[in-house]
């Protein structure tokens, strides 16, 4: 769909209930006719919060001294990637803090290639694999795709250069976060990335610069959540506002994607789940497709604290949610990205599944 930026902005900063509603409607129609109803899931494991990356609104930031920092064993990702086999949850996510070293890509090649090998064994397509463990060389990423990775998530942040160069220290530079992003695409992943909504500074020019950074690079996937602060980081006691107020933001800006980007994926955040009781209603209703159940072992979740307070509901609770809005999770089915697919003219693999007896 087409939209210009002063209308895309006009939204963005009207208070009208009408206004927003009518939004939502678009994006639900549109999610409907390209994508359906069903809701994709990717088990999420929180392996390591070790970071040595330093940025301000981060609770893993090298810097916080006050978590304890934990790395999960292979053999734990391993019992948690049978568990979400068993929940019939088709694909998994790894996620981590920084660590960039050849060390620890070898640690998660290694889990990587594990999982799909465990996972393949009856016959069936496996896991999907999914990373999001930061910026690495072009070297490391492709050793990790090799692995049998497939997807990953690296989030811009803001790609406004010096909204983003604000929000971090001068040695994390935007540069190097587009490099990467090329590079990931490059190599053949499905690729998303995303922002922050509320951050200190943030303008609705910001977000509808942001919207077409997403179009112009052609991402597969895109993650969006509002920004919580968090108060063991310096942005915490930033006195700048932002323009928006994180809830509505993100479920506006989900929704002006879900019409720019018909058939890309989107995750309904668990920032947003955390930030509203609404979150996983309204995200759906905005043309989010995706969730990520959490997997991480109870006794490690309290030290992921990228943000405070992030809410934690056991799997069947999701479901019945989803359920309970007219969506239903796609049990069996992979769930890549329609555009991946449609981009580099390769029929959808609609084939793919995990075996549980649910084709497409
Ligand atoms: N190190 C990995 C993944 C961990 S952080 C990576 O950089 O990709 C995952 C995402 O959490 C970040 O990209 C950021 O967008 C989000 N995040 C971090 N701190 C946050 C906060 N205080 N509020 C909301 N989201 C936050």
């Amino acid at each position: 769909m087409n939209m210009s930026a002063t209308y895309m902005k006009r939204i963005l900063d009207s208070s009208d209930p009408e206004s927003l509603s009518s939004l939502l409607s678009q994006a639900e129609k549109v999610r409907l006719e390209h994508l359906g109803n069903e809701v994709y899931m990717r088990g999420l494991i929180e392996f390591s919060n070790i970071c040595r990356a330093d940025c301000f609104y981060c609770g893993l930031r090298k810097s916080n001294q006050a978590i304890k920092r934990y790395h999960i064993s292979a053999e734990e990702i391993l019992e948690k990637a049978e568990f979400c086999m068993d929940l019939g949850i088709p694909s998994i996510a790894l996620q981590s803090g920084e660590i960039s070293s050849d060390r620890e890509v070898d640690f998660v090649a290694r889990v990587v290639s594990l999982i799909r090998e465990q996972s393949t064994k009856d016959g069936s397509a496996g896991l999907g694999i999914t990373l999001s463990i930061g910026e690495l060389t072009y070297a490391q990423y492709r050793r990790l795709f090799d692995a049998g990775a497939h997807r990953y998530l690296l989030r811009i942040e803001s790609s406004d250069r010096s909204l983003f160069q604000s929000i971090h220290p001068a040695e994390q530079d935007f540069d190097k976060r587009l490099e990467c992003l090329d590079a990931l695409k490059d190599i053949g992943y499905q690729v998303g990335t995303g922002i922050m909504i509320g951050l200190p500074g943030q303008t609705t020019w910001h977000l509808v610069q942001d919207l077409y950074f997403f179009v112009q690079r052609d991402i597969d996937m895109l993650g969006m959540g509002p920004y919580l602060p968090h108060p063991d980081t310096p942005l915490y006691l930033s006195s700048q506002r932002a323009a928006i107020d994180p809830f509505i933001g993100t479920i506006k800006m989900l929704a002006l994607a879900r019409l720019l980007m018909p058939d890309i994926n989107m995750v309904v955040s668990t920032a947003l789940q955390t930030i509203d009781a609404d979150g996983l209603k309204l995200g759906m209703r905005a043309g989010g497709n995706v969730i990520m159940p959490l997997l991480t072992p109870e006794e490690y979740r309290g030290d992921y604290s990228i943000y405070i307070n992030k809410r934690f509901r056991p799997f069947y609770d999701l479901q019945s949610e989803v359920e309970a809005v007219g969506y239903q999770l796609a049990f069996g089915k992979w769930g890549d990205p329609l555009h991946y697919y449609r981009n580099r003219k390769i029929p959808y693999p609609g084939q793919r599944s995990t075996g549980e007896g649910c084709s497409l």
